[in-house]
């Protein structure tokens, strides 16, 4: 059995079982299938609403869109590069300077957006200093004005 949900001409919406759909067809040709409220022949079909069984809801069941799959989150992708010979030396200075910072500044870790502040702020002296700072707090530090600049991070160091 298969349950249609119909619409006469005069756009009543009912419901009306059959053994099948080329049972419908058959008996909506031959102006068999009647609104029940109008008892128009001239009925199309609305929504197609297989149920096992009827309900005895008037409205015409609606069939709800498929939910959507939840994403699926990307790995996390890695920036990648194949490197010239002049790319590769740049890379060799990107190491020296790094090299140089951390030899020569002082590391505060997790200070260091109160450090910078100090610095900038004249609080106490300037020297070099590096350390690490959440996104928010980096954002907070530019937007006061306080010159900062990422170390740089060599790519093998990454893994
Ligand atoms: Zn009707």
């Amino acid at each position: 059995m298969i349950r249609y949900a119909l619409n006469c001409e005069r756009s009543h919406v009912f419901e009306s079982w059959f053994q099948n759909s080329a049972a419908y067809d058959k008996q909506a040709k031959r102006g068999l299938v009647t609104c029940p409220v109008c008892g128009s022949a001239k009925v199309e079909k609305a929504i197609m609403a297989p149920r096992l069984a009827r309900n005895d809801a008037a409205e015409p069941a609606t069939v709800p869109p498929p939910a959507a799959p939840p994403p699926v989150p990307a790995p996390a992708k890695q920036p990648l590069a194949i490197m010239s010979p002049h790319e590769g030396e740049l890379r060799k200075k990107l190491k020296e300077l790094r090299e140089h910072i951390t030899r020569n500044a002082d590391y505060v870790g997790s200070r260091f957006p109160e450090q910078a502040r100090k610095i900038h702020y004249g609080e106490i002296e300037h020297r070099s200093i590096y350390g690490e700072a959440s996104p928010d707090e980096a954002k907070e530090l530019h937007e006061e004005g306080i010159e900062f600049h990422p170390l740089p991070i060599l790519p093998d160091e990454l893994n």
